[in-house]
């Protein structure tokens, strides 16, 4: 098989390449400005002083002499940022901000887990896990190999509704129209809900009350040129839950999938009992 350089891509100039850098600390998707720094000065003394931000949340330093690609692959390593995402290796886990107030719970953490432990693993093909902190699904996790959306676990509680009618009208009532409000309280429609958990915010009675935030993982997702949805795999309710269902899942893909077969392709192939047998064998 022809072997893989990890991050390392060939450049458009003969003798150069183009490197693909990612960050283990803070997390997949931050990078601090000294760090941010330390790339300007790379960019300029051993590449062609541009940068591109790429659409997994790493940075590409271009035309790097390949003869310097280890020095410059040291100098990143100093700072938490290591050369890699490309590809049959697992790649950059994309995550969401940590600053966003649609936040249901933050990804960072279990994005950092999941880059740590898993960011070297060879798979039979290009494999993305992208982490939502909330249904909007910013950082495109329906439509990756593996994704991950926070949700919030809404209840119905015996808390009398005071139909102030927040719940269903703009600017901050459901917006997928999920409620609908009865002489006796809210009903909400299972089918629609998108579980982003606004509403417990804006009920100010708690009769729309949080019972927990949780999480579900999604199958089988790509874009390009073969764009499928991802389906949904499991709800689970912890990180640590997530964290097993991803390795788990990792390892019963890489034993049932052909060279260069993704996830999505695997699930066409042999529905998504291969994937769970695998796993019990
Ligand atoms: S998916 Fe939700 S939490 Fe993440 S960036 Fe979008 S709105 Fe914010
Ligand atoms: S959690 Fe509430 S606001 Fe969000 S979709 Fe469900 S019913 Fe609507
Ligand atoms: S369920 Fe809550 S937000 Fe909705 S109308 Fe009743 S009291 Fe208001």
């Amino acid at each position: 098989m022809e072997m893989e350089t990890n991050g390392i891509l060939p450049g458009r100039t003969k003798g150069k390449a183009t490197l693909r850098v990612r960050s283990l600390a803070p997390y997949s998707a931050e990078f601090t400005s000294g760090q941010i720094g330390v790339i300007a000065d790379i960019a300029e003394q051993y590449g062609s002083g541009q940068a591109h931000v790429t659409a997994r949340q790493t940075i590409e330093i271009a035309d790097v002499e390949n003869s310097t690609i280890p020095e410059v692959a040291a100098l990143l390593n100093n700072i938490g940022l290591f050369v890699g995402s490309s590809g049959s290796f697992l790649r950059n886990v994309m995550a969401c901000s940590r600053w966003c107030l649609y936040n249901v719970r933050p990804v960072s953490d279990l994005a950092q887990k999941l880059n740590k432990l898993h960011a070297d693993r060879q798979l039979p093909g290009k494999t993305l896990i992208s982490l939502s902190g909330c249904s909007f699904s910013c950082t495109r996790s329906r439509t990756s190999d593996i994704g991950v959306i926070a949700r919030s676990n809404i209840a119905l509680t015996d808390h009398p509704c005071i139909h102030c009618t927040l719940c269903v009208r703009e600017p901050l009532g459901c917006q997928v129209e999920a409620i609908t409000l009865t002489e006796t309280g809210p009903e909400i429609d299972a089918q629609r809900c998108i579980h982003c958990g606004f509403c417990t915010t804006i009920c100010k009675p708690a009769t729309i009350g949080l019972n927990g935030t949780s999480f579900d993982i999604l199958i089988g997702g790509s874009g390009g040129i073969t764009p499928r949805a991802g389906v949904f795999w499991k709800n689970v309710p912890t990180e640590e839950a997530v964290v097993e269902e991803v390795d788990s899942l990792l390892t019963r893909y890489a034993a049932v999938a052909e060279h260069g077969e993704r996830i999505g392709a695997v699930l066409a192939r042999s529905g998504a009992g291969c994937l769970e047998e695998v796993g019990h064998g």
